[in-house]
């Protein structure tokens, strides 16, 4: 089925029949499997219609036997909705609107929204090549009563481009050479034929043999000279800027890294009509993670407790960062205190 928008949705996937229909042919694309059974079988169809009974261990069974559709018990067009809504939304799509566009509880608004993030989540990752804009950022709301010096809400992320190809986006505790060249030595390779990046100093020494490293002089005023330009990697920054502001409010800074890599995977498959149908298969075969396994696990997990603890180191070396160049404008030497701070 190529490409997918809400009308044929609704044709399609207008109730709970078609929808096992359309799932049947995804899981078992010649014909239902038993499950249990190692070596195909014959299976015959119940007449429930719903139920399949394998001819040889009598196992009965239905097309989300041992998947996440059937571990939610929510009915499939909502789940094909949310898929629906989370792939083609460009700008992402928070529990809470889930919540209200499905009429579900929060709890389950959120389990759709993280389980279908996860099977949008990319394993495999090629290192970028070719011609590579590399940018950072500062992602962050302000928070009430905190005025807009406030940076506790604000992290850095990193970006990489390929022209014409993938995005990479992480977060990075702060701006330093070690952080953004360890960025780039981990998402592109170091075969690559050209690097981009604007003045800042942490990207001297990124080129080499194989690569060549061009610089636009953004505080010259200087945006494009030929072909070097940061402009690819800088209509991501807007758009990540429009969705956590515009869809997400204040509360995504902790949850950032997971609306990092739902936008890379949408923007690396911007061009792919089958995303519709991907999302559903990778959630027909992924495990069926149990509702409280998964909030054990990401919420208050390991995962939270990492990116809460880097938005705290970020928000520090910000303000370090701050502090030490109101005081070189004061002209004071802010050497001793910063070492301290440091620590
Ligand atoms: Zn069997």
């Amino acid at each position: 089925m190529e490409g997918m928008d809400l009308p044929k949705l609704i044709e399609q996937f207008s109730s709970e029949e078609k929808c096992r229909a359309y799932l049947e042919e995804l899981r078992w694309p010649t014909g239902p499997q038993c499950p249990r059974c190692e070596k195909p079988t014959t299976v015959s169809r119940l007449a429930s219609r719903n139920q399949f009974e394998c001819d040889k261990c009598r196992y009965q069974f239905s097309v989300t036997a041992g998947t996440l559709f059937h571990d939610s018990h929510l009915p499939l067009w909502k789940w094909f909705l949310a898929v629906y809504l989370m792939s083609e939304s460009k700008k992402g799509i928070s529990a809470k609107q889930l919540q209200r566009m499905l009429k579900v509880s929060y709890k389950t608004a959120w389990y759709l929204s993280h389980r279908i993030r996860d099977a949008m989540g990319d394993d495999e990752q090629p290192l970028l090549k070719g011609t590579v804009e590399v940018d950072e950022t500062l992602i962050g709301g302000k928070r009430k009563g905190y005025g807009t010096g406030y940076r506790g809400n604000k992290v850095i992320v990193a970006g990489a481009i390929e022209r014409g190809g993938e995005i990479r986006l992480r977060l990075v505790p702060n701006t330093r050479k070690k952080n953004l060249q360890g960025f780039i030595k981990s998402t592109v390779s170091d075969e690559t034929k050209n690097i981009y990046t604007d003045e800042l100093k942490s990207y001297i020494g990124i080129g080499n043999e194989n690569t060549r490293h061009e610089t636009v002089e953004h505080s010259e005023d200087e945006y494009v000279r030929g072909d070097v330009h940061t402009n690819t990697v800088e209509s991501a920054w807007s758009l990540l800027r429009r969705s956590v502001v515009g869809t997400y409010h204040q509360i995504s800074v902790k949850h950032l890294p997971a609306y990092l890599d739902e936008m890379e995977f949408r923007f690396n498959r911007r061009n792919n009509p089958y995303l519709f149908r991907d999302i559903l298969l990778v959630l027909l075969h992924g495990d069926a993670l149990p509702y409280h396994i998964l909030i054990e696990r990401t919420d208050p997990g390991e995962r939270q407790r990492e990116n809460d603890a880097l938005v705290k180191r970020t928000a520090k070396s910000l303000a370090r960062k701050e502090r030490s160049s109101t005081l070189k404008n004061s002209k004071q030497k802010p050497r001793s205190k910063n070492k301290q701070l440091a620590k």
